[in-house]
């Protein structure tokens, strides 16, 4: 029976929020999660949203960060359900005409992805593939920034950082200042390898032409470049595996209830309304929403001062993170005519099909941030199926992938029915361009989930899955505006665990686990956390 007091409540059963329950719980804090969907996971969700058997990761796909995310060792997911594969070839580009496509594999086939660079440029390869492993000696220092509080770094010295790892390789202190593609352009000359590259940063969260983010695609894209694991039977499993240890522990989860308002009384945050019913918290009230959801429609100006009030509304969502999902159940996998150059592309786990060269991705970019619809019908695709028999039925395949797209608002609800209903068929003409077998034939049935609708499932505001744009202002110690850069909030006992706050969107459990150490922090609880590995 759900008890009506906690010491704690979460609201939203996002990873985020799952994360910081499962500690607050182990920490001695009795505490409840409100989801307002019917399962637990947010954006980690896989369905079968096409036909029966074929399964799709309709939001998160790639997972960077299980080798850094505490969560996973703390809390046992592996014994928990959690299974994962690392393809060999990881991130693969192909081009309509006989240019031969180029494959990066994982950091310890780095021989290999040489040999695939160096068929355009042999010292874009060699400065790929040094730049690569570098970047990967760095995973301590990426996890220990991830999993702490935000610390304002001035970007002179983050400068000098940079060019004392990385110097050697043409990287310069000034690149702080850059924009990732002008730092793409300037390490290398080959215009395929950066058009992968332009596409790979957008994707991995870093606005391609916003100044000051440059270090971000040599530090932390270069990180993630190829370092990407599959979760065995769908993303899913990872919610699954984490709702599970949340009841190990004793948290109670109250799903298909939306938080309604937060309770706040005399400067305090005390609970939350559902459904009518007041559930009271005695210690605190942690918010898996997004900014201006949990600040203005929960909390309400009425309790904020004027300078939240403004800070909230201020706050932008996309454009960048602002991903259409597409899915298509197959008879056979693409099978690409630049096979014939290298084999590894037919097993790619990202591939990017439907680009002429670099200009056409930067167009394309600008075009999806710029509110218009692309004129290149291209995208990001992958077909788990090739490594998770559980995925496809028997002798089936299913392959998904991402377009950019404008924000929600950007268009109408009609606008957003008739690209569903033809984007796709726009994307099966490229696709057929490159992998002749990718005709009407190979497909048994396709669906376009566009941000429109993952606004409305997730609440995920524009589709922006980092809830809150990416820009120099609300990044690091700006995030999501710098007085509510360490979880807190001027209401006190009330705090922020979802990817408003730092680092932002993906899935790291980042959000969850540095809320649960501000919190630590605050009441001196004795802390599970820190001891084992120093952040
Ligand atoms: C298309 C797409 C592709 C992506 N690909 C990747 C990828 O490949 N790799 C990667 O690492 N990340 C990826 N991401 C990002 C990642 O999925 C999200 O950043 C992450 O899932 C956010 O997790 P969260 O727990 O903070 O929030 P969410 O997953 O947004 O969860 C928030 C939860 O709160 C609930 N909620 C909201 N309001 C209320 C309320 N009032 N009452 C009760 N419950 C409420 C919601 O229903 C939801 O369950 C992708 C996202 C999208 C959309």
């Amino acid at each position: 029976m759900q008890r009506r007091t906690y010491d704690a409540i979460v609201i939203g059963a996002g990873h985020n929020g799952l994360c910081l329950a499962a500690y607050l719980q182990r920490a001695g804090l009795s505490t409840l999660v409100v989801e307002r969907r019917h399962e637990e996971g947010g954006g980690v969700n896989t369905e079968e949203p096409v036909l029966a058997g074929f399964r799709h990761n309709l939001h998160a796909q790639y997972m960077e960060f299980f080798d850094v995310m505490p969560m996973i060792a703390d809390f046992g997911l592996e014994d928990l359900g959690l299974r994962t594969v690392m393809p060999e070839a990881q991130a693969g580009i192909v081009f309509p005409d006989d240019r031969p496509p180029i494959v990066l594999h994982r950091p310890d086939l780095l021989e290999r992805t040489h040999a695939s660079i160096a068929r355009y440029s042999t010292s874009d390869a060699d400065r790929y593939v040094e730049l690569k492993r570098r970047a990967a000696s760095l995973e301590a220092m990426v996890a220990a920034n991830l999993y702490s509080l935000p610390v304002a770094v001035p970007l002179d010295d983050q400068g000098v950082a940079l060019e004392s790892v990385f110097g050697d390789l043409g990287v310069t202190a000034s690149f702080v200042y850059k924009t990732p593609r002008a730092v793409i352009d300037e390490l290398f000359e080959t215009p395929e390898l950066r058009a992968l590259l332009y596409r790979a940063t957008v994707e991995w969260g870093a606005p391609l032409e916003e100044a000051g983010l440059g270090a971000m695609f040599v530090t932390f894209v270069m990180w993630t470049m190829g370092n990407w694991k599959l979760a065995v039977g769908g993303t899913h499993t990872l919610a699954k595996a984490m709702t599970q240890a949340c009841y190990r522990e004793g948290v109670d989860l109250l799903e298909n209830t939306a938080v309604e308002s937060i309770l706040v009384e005399d400067g305090r945050a005390v609970g939350v309304r559902a459904r009518g019913t007041e559930y009271r918290a005695e210690r605190l009230v942690a918010s898996n929403a997004d900014l201006r959801q949990t600040l203005l429609d929960l909390v309400g100006p009425d309790h904020l001062s004027s300078r939240w009030a403004s800070r909230a509304e201020a706050f932008r969502y996309g454009p960048s993170h602002v991903l259409g999902t597409t899915a298509w159940c197959l008879r056979d996998a693409p099978a690409y005519r630049a096979a014939t150059v290298d084999p590894d592309i037919d097993r790619c786990f990202y591939t990017v099909v439907g680009f002429d060269g670099a200009d056409d991705v930067l167009r394309y970019i600008r075009d999806a941030y710029g509110g218009r619809l692309p004129e290149t019908a291209a995208a990001g695709t992958w077909v788990n199926s090739l490594w998770d028999r559980s995925q496809a039925p028997p002798d089936h395949h299913a392959a998904t992938g991402w377009f950019f797209l404008p924000k929600a608002s950007e268009l109408t609800a009609d606008e957003w029915a008739e690209v569903r209903a033809t984007l796709n068929d726009r994307l099966l003409t490229s696709w057929q361009a490159v992998a002749p077998n990718m005709t009407r034939d190979n497909v048994l049935a396709d669906r376009l989930y566009t941000p429109d609708q993952m606004e409305r499932k997730n609440l995920m505001r524009e589709g922006d899955f980092s809830n809150g744009e990416f820009s120099f202002d609300q990044i690091g110690v700006n995030r999501p505006f710098p007085e509510a850069a360490n979880y807190r909030t001027e209401i006190e006992g009330l705090y922020l665990c979802g990817p408003s706050a730092y680092p932002g969107g993906g899935v790291h459990a980042a959000c969850g686990y540095n809320a649960f150490k501000a919190i630590a922090e605050d009441l001196a609880l004795a802390s599970p956390v820190v001891a084992v590995r120093g952040y």
